[in-house]
């Protein structure tokens, strides 16, 4: 911790010179942590991860212990006010959280805060300010009637309740609910147990989680594959190997179980009396998987999602905290669950985009999970069907095990993938190009089959762009430098993605008053409408951020698999990993969307979309088939799609990477600079730049870049005009070198500009 967070005023006049000092992240926007002095009649009570309250010139704050340590007291050092009840982090979690914003130039406050859970106004009360934490409003606990089994020893009972007995013995505790579930009824039967002191009845609090069910069915684990039995010896020699500190990269295709390699590591771990987390890319659209490990652990897991309100995060944070529950599920934010005795770290779907935050702390999930499970001595597990080009080329120079799952768990076959090329084949009856005739004869043979087909179109709204045709305007955003979507449901409004701002359809062009307005392209709406005409007949459903957010994804995915829908339209949520066993038709709208878009990850980023998508087709008894319409079927992306052929992919694409300079083989920080004015928003990234290549100059000869300044691709949005900046190096150490010039610049430029540092960026926008 001191490396990383030196106090702040180390080596000015000393004062005394060995007292005791805290570290502490406050919630202020400073990069390091503040230096307080602590007080003899705190001396018991400090820890690290403790609250403390302390004072900021006239302010009080409420901060956090990140360092604890004996030293010279900074001149002018103010004491540490009083130490907080309740909340704590773990000392491995403030160790973990230094460390990320060291890697990530954040200020630690920041930074922290990622970690804390809302706290009740009790713990608070102390405060004026408004402090670090949001308060929860109380709510009523659900309560739930447990039965819990005594130290009593029986003489002599019936069959019946012998066995009630034997299950609440084995459980030590358990609702009635599921022991009446299980017995059909045993109300009579565990009255007696209670007259007899066997057992009691009691109320407690039920978990307040909606995921929560009294009544669970629990799964019986199924006999693994051969591959899944290699792999779950390969993750327990890891895990048994306590320490080591292992990478592994589960490679395994769509449909071959790596779930169930996820299930049996979590419950290695858990034999150990270790604790698991395991992050998904977004939590609303796995509830199978969700309920699949509920089947198999019950309520021994906490499902972190945006859904909680504050109260119940609050709950499972303490359960985690104190050990109760000792798995956590969510997205990229249960990387900081206070999981006790953490033993192993699963990122699943490791290659999705999802994992990297895009504001305030810019980390990557899937990073941090590698350094969050080793510096406990853990293992973490990185598992997909099409690995990130970063993780392959780690398991390629030996610093992550890779495990192998090549067929699908349930012995089908990986659908068969046609191109449809575009340029040669004409539309169907519907005369919309983007509905060639190819793919509306598979959907017509896939609806007459009585099986489903997926639809994908990473494009919602109904129409991407509106254009006059009189005299060639497109109507764009007045705040952003973005077209306008157009969506017809929403009252037939033009609708910018990126600021929200809304205009209705205009009638005649504002430029040249022509009435010829043009609803150009194609997106999820419009598709929905289209089919809708075509496949009258059809049940037709639509999954996008327009029409699901958080249950409703759940209720469209529940009625997929209820099969009360025949085509499934949607943006890239349907590529995620749904389970769904009666779909056979797999269509790609426009393979070549994501092929456009102006960053060195394009083709990665669409290799991905394709195999993903191509893997919900034929995952039940019939076989499936995908159909990936282009313009473009000689592009290395799509002609690896087809055949399902990653390592091929890998190969090309790395040596691309290779020849180019770009990561894997190097790593690079963006400065991203933004500013109302456009000239003052240059001048600052310029200003980085020199910075820069100053602090490059002074170092020596070595293997560094800067790009830029120059505009984002998306040069304005919300009317603050954005330039970037870029490092690009393949050494760390110059690469930080950098990094840190332009931080120290960034704190003399004026307030009216905004600088984020982007370490390891991810999207080019
Ligand atoms: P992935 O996550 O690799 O795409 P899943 O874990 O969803 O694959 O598994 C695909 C299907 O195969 C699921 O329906 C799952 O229940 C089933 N499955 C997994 N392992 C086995 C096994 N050993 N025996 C039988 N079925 C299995
Ligand atoms: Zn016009
Ligand atoms: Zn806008």
């Amino acid at each position: 911790m001191q490396d990383a967070h030196p106090a702040a005023g180390t080596g000015e006049a000393p004062g005394e010179n060995d007292v005791a000092l805290a570290d502490v992240a406050a919630p202020v926007p400073l990069p390091r942590a503040l230096t307080y002095l602590v007080p003899d009649k705190l001396a018991s009570s400090i820890a690290l991860g403790r609250r403390v309250l302390c004072t900021i010139g006239s302010r009080r704050i409420v901060g956090v212990v990140v360092g604890l340590r004996r030293g010279a007291s900074p001149a002018k050092a103010k004491p540490v006010l009083e130490v907080l009840e309740g909340v704590d982090l773990p000392d491995d979690l403030v160790t973990f959280l230094g460390r990320l914003a060291s890697y990530y130039l954040a200020p630690i406050g920041e930074v922290v805060r990622l970690a804390l859970p809302p706290v009740d106004r009790e713990a608070a009360r102390a405060v004026e300010e408004p402090t670090l934490f949001s308060t929860a409003k109380g709510v009523a606990a659900r309560k739930v009637q447990w039965v819990t089994a005594t130290d009593v020893v029986e003489t002599s009972i019936k069959d019946n309740a012998a066995r009630v007995l034997a299950v609440v013995r084995a459980h030590g505790a358990l609702p009635l609910s599921r022991l009446q579930d299980q017995f059909g009824g045993a109300r009579g039967t565990i009255k007696r147990l209670v007259e007899q002191g066997l057992v009691r009845v009691e109320e407690r609090e039920a978990p307040r989680d909606p995921f929560f069910a009294d009544t669970l069915a629990r799964d019986v684990p199924p006999e693994a594959t051969d591959a899944q039995r290699a792999a779950a010896d390969t993750i327990n020699a890891a895990l048994d190997a306590r320490g080591s500190g292992a990478t592994l990269l589960v490679h395994g295709v769509t449909g071959s179980g790596k779930t169930e390699v996820y299930l049996r590591a979590i419950a290695r771990a858990k034999e150990q009396r270790r604790g698991s987390i395991m992050l998904v890319p977004e939590i609303a659209l796995t509830p199978q998987l969700v309920g699949r490990f509920r089947a198999r652990f019950g309520d021994d897991v906490a499902v972190l999602h945006s859904g909680l309100t504050q109260r119940e995060r609050f709950d499972m944070w303490t359960r985690l905290r104190g050990g109760e529950v000792d798995v956590a599920i969510g997205a990229r934010s249960a990387l900081f669950a206070p999981i006790k005795d953490l033993g192993l770290v699963i990122v699943d779907e490791e290659h999705d985009p999802s994992f990297k935050q895009e504001e305030g702390v810019r980390y990557n999930a899937r990073d941090m999970a590698i350094l969050r499970a080793h510096q406990v001595g853990g293992v973490c597990i990185l598992g997909s069907a099409t690995p990130s080009l970063e993780s392959e080329q780690l398991a390629r120079t030996g610093k992550a095990t890779k495990i192998v799952l090549p067929d699908r768990a349930r012995a089908q076959e990986l659908p068969k993938v046609e191109v449809v090329d575009l340029r040669r084949i004409g539309p169907g009856p519907t005369g919309d190009r983007r509905l060639s005739v190819v793919l509306h004869r598979a959907i017509e043979a896939t609806l007459a089959a009585k099986e489903q087909t997926i639809l994908f179109l990473n494009r919602r709204g109904f129409a991407p762009s509106v254009r006059c045709e009189g005299c060639g305007e497109l109507s764009s955003c007045p705040h952003c430098t973005v077209a306008l979507t157009f969506h017809k449901k929403r009252a037939g409004v033009m609708r910018c993605h990126w600021c929200e701002y809304e205009a209705p359809m205009p009638e005649r062009c504002p430029k040249c008053d022509s009435d010829q307005i043009a609803l150009e392209g194609l997106g999820t709406e419009r598709l929905e409408e289209t089919l809708r005409e075509a496949f009258p007949e059809a049940r037709i459903a639509r999954l996008d951020r327009d029409v699901a957010s958080g249950k409703q994804v759940e209720k469209i995915l529940a009625r997929v698999r209820e099969r009360e829908v025949d085509i499934l339209v949607g943006t890239q949520m349907v590529t995620k990993g749904h389970d769904l066993p009666h779909v056979t038709l797999v269509g790609v709208i426009n393979a070549d969307a994501a092929l456009s878009i102006p960053d060195f990850r394009a083709p990665e980023r669409a290799f991905q979309l394709l195999v993903q998508v191509a893997g919900r087709a034929g995952r039940g008894d019939s076989p499936g088939k995908v159909l990936v319409q282009t313009f473009d079927p000689d592009h290395h992306a799509i002609v690896h799609a087809v055949r399902h052929d990653v390592m091929g992919f890998f190969d090309r694409e790395l040596r691309d990477r290779k020849e180019l300079g770009y990561p894997p083989f190097s790593r690079m920080i963006f400065a991203r600079v933004d500013a109302m004015d456009e000239r003052e928003a240059l001048a600052a990234a310029a200003t980085l730049a020199r910075a820069a290549r100053a602090a490059h100059a002074s170092a020596g000869a070595g293997p560094f870049e800067v790009l830029g300044p120059s505009p984002a691709p998306i040069a304005k949005v919300r009317n603050r005009f954005r330039f970037r900046v870029m490092l690009r190096s393949s050494s760390r150490e110059r690469l930080r070198q950098g990094a840190l010039a332009i931080h120290a610049a960034a704190a003399g430029l004026p307030r009216t500009v905004r600088v984020a540092i982007d370490v390891d960026p991810v999207g080019a926008l």
